[in-house]
């Protein structure tokens, strides 16, 4: 069984408008573990509708469609059902009513072309909208040999579709619900390997078919294991959860930073919070993003001393007072220097250095790929690693500035590691 998703409007066809309803109806059926097979996207225009509904209700067995049911001449959603159906639109009376009533409450008198969203397809049923006028439709669409297609057209606006989706369409839709099981889910964050690195160690665990199932995805270089559980109780669907992320954990080892929303700047203030140590920062190639990430989590003030953005090396070096510094050594000496010239500085346990962009100098073949050289210095010393930020520049800086919180976690990791020996 596998999902289609269609979003409707000349205004998301044109690029005036972005299509959100359909991130968020995806993101809502993969926890309910349903697959989304296709997103299109389709102007106000009715022999296009017409086109995009035949193939979905031919191909897909649940449809969602947003858009195009507001009272205006470009809305044409129910007409475009009424044609695929081969029926007619017929008036609703109680919708009528509840229409009548929203606009009664709000002391406006309710304008003729308003009927329209009271009429629906023969056959069709009715959603109630708790948010705005237009109700929603709902239709079982038959097939020759094969199970009804389930369709539901809901209204564009992303509140109002939020509310009836979550309310009144998904009970409609879920094999799960229907059954009388419980749904629950989880995420396993990752950082630190590529995503077929991350599938070979976890192996059978993101098998088709596997019970409970486990998706993945990657964001800007964090990979996420999505775990769906349905059972017959709560208790039973967080029992599945739990030895999953046993399982998980096991394979993923050191490279598993978190849980559901954490980034790696949440565990990492965590972590120097528990360790009653602090942090300063100084970054070129990330423009403040590194300090920004740290600044944004509660609590930051306890650790985070401060940080200097440069535009390069030298720059932070005369900043951080070290102007003298001779330019000698090799590239990842100098960041060494800058990261405890950095930690002595604003008087911090740790200091994180991000260099400039660069090519790698230090290797034979100056035009390799392009490098980012992190440091990390500490209580013990100071150490460099450099970090290839070849490929899409417009996730680099993200990209790098987790690479340096990572480092430090891991770091923090070990510490806490042997503390507890
Ligand atoms: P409609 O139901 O087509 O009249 O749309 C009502 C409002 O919702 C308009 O402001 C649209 O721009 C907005 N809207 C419609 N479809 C989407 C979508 N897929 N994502 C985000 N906003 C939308
Ligand atoms: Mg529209």
């Amino acid at each position: 069984m596998h999902a289609e998703i269609i979003a409707i409007g000349t205004e998301l066809t044109t690029g005036a408008k972005l299509d959100t309803n359909s991130q968020w109806l995806s993101l809502e059926l993969q926890a309910q573990g349903i697959p989304v097979h296709y997103h299109v996207t389709v102007a106000d225009d009715l022999d296009a509708n017409l086109n995009v509904f035949r193939s979905a209700v031919e191909r897909s067995d649940i449809v969602l469609i947003s858009g195009g049911l507001g009272p205006t001449l470009d809305d044409l959603t129910r007409d475009v059902l009424a044609r695929l159906t081969d029926t007619r639109l017929v008036l609703h009376e109680p919708s009528l009513a509840i229409i009548r009533g929203m606009f009664a409450r709000r002391n406006r008198e309710m304008p003729p072309r308003n009927v329209v969203q009271a009429m629906f397809p023969i056959g069709a049923e009715p959603i109630p909208n708790r948010r705005g006028t237009a109700p929603g439709i709902y239709m079982e669409i038959p097939r020759a040999g094969r199970s009804p297609c389930r369709l539901a057209a809901m209204p564009g606006v992303p509140s109002e579709m939020q509310v009836m989706f979550q309310d009144d369409v998904l009970p409609r839709i879920t094999p799960a619900q229907a059954a009388g099981l419980v749904i629950r889910n989880a995420r396993v964050n990752c950082f630190g390997l590529g995503e077929s690195a991350a599938e070979q160690l976890l192996g059978d665990v993101t098998a088709r078919g596997r019970d409970p199932e486990v998706g993945i995805t990657v964001h800007e270089a964090t990979i996420t294991l999505r775990i769906v559980a349905s059972a017959a109780s709560v208790a039973a669907a967080l029992e599945k959860i739990a030895q999953t992320k046993k399982t998980i954990y096991e394979r993923m080892g050191e490279y598993a930073f978190g849980e559901e929303g954490d980034e790696l700047e949440h565990v990492v203030v965590r972590m120097l919070q528990e360790q009653s140590q602090t942090l300063a920062i100084a970054e070129s190639a990330t423009g403040g993003l590194l300090a920004h990430r740290v600044t944004s989590v509660a609590g930051h003030e306890l650790c985070f001393r401060g940080g200097l953005v440069a535009v390069d090396e030298a720059a932070a070096n005369a900043r951080l007072g070290q102007s003298g510094i001779a330019p000698s050594g090799t590239a990842h000496e100098r960041a060494c220097l800058l990261a405890e010239a950095c930690r002595r500085h604003f008087g911090a346990d740790w200091a994180l250095s991000v260099g400039q962009r660069s090519r790698n100098t230090d290797t034979e073949n100056a035009s390799e790929a392009p490098v980012v050289l992190l440091s990390l210095a500490g209580p013990d010393g100071a150490r460099a690693v450099e970090l290839n930020v070849a490929g899409d520049p417009a996730i680099v800086k993200s990209r790098v500035a987790k690479s340096a919180l990572n480092l430090l976690r891991l770091k923090l990791l070990k510490s806490q590691i042997s503390e507890s020996k």
